[in-house]
């Protein structure tokens, strides 16, 4: 059995279905009993809420329920160090890492065939295989790069404009 969306049901309820809508969810309650419990305990709910009368909240509410949350300091995770010696690590390691790599290309690269094809060009003769291979990682890099900015850069901006609906959502709150 099709059950009628929650907002007819809920329109039905109040009276603000038209005369075709209020029909058919007439007609569906006379043989759906989910839906009749439905109704009946929104009934229920409304009539209790009857019960309520409006109040307008003391001048100190905000105060009296700031003094029961406890106040933690916000731990203070962006201070820079003054000085710090990681990065500076870091990149020793990463230059490392690099003429590691440019040592095991180049040894590789000197033990192809192709080598020995390559290595009477001036060009190859001037950078020498190290060079070769240096300039071989700065055109992969520089790709590599290109490539993954617009995504990084895409990023950013759905970054920044989850950040600028929640604070909306503060604000219209
Ligand atoms: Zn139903």
């Amino acid at each position: 059995m099709q059950h009628p969306n929650k907002d007819r049901l809920i329109e039905f309820y109040y009276s603000e279905a038209n005369d075709l809508e209020a029909k058919r969810v007439f007609k569906h309650l006379q043989s759906c009993n989910d839906c009749l419990e439905y109704l009946n305990t929104l009934d229920h709910i409304t009539g209790q809420l009857d019960h309520f009368v409006n109040q307008t909240p003391s001048e100190d509410t905000f105060d009296l329920i700031m003094k029961d949350i406890e106040v933690v300091p916000l731990k203070n995770t962006y201070k820079k160090e003054l000085f710090s010696v990681l990065p500076f690590i870091r990149i020793v390691i990463f230059i490392l890492f690099v003429l590691a790599a440019l040592h095991f290309c180049q040894g590789w690269l000197t033990i192809l065939p192709l080598w020995e094809v390559i290595r009477e060009y001036r060009i190859i003769q001037v950078l020498g295989s190290y060079g070769l291979v240096a300039v071989v990682f700065f055109i992969f890099g520089s790709f590599v790069t290109l490539s993954i900015t617009p995504v990084l850069l895409m990023d950013s901006e759905r970054l920044k404009n989850m950040i600028r609906q929640v604070c909306n959502y503060g604000e219209t709150k």
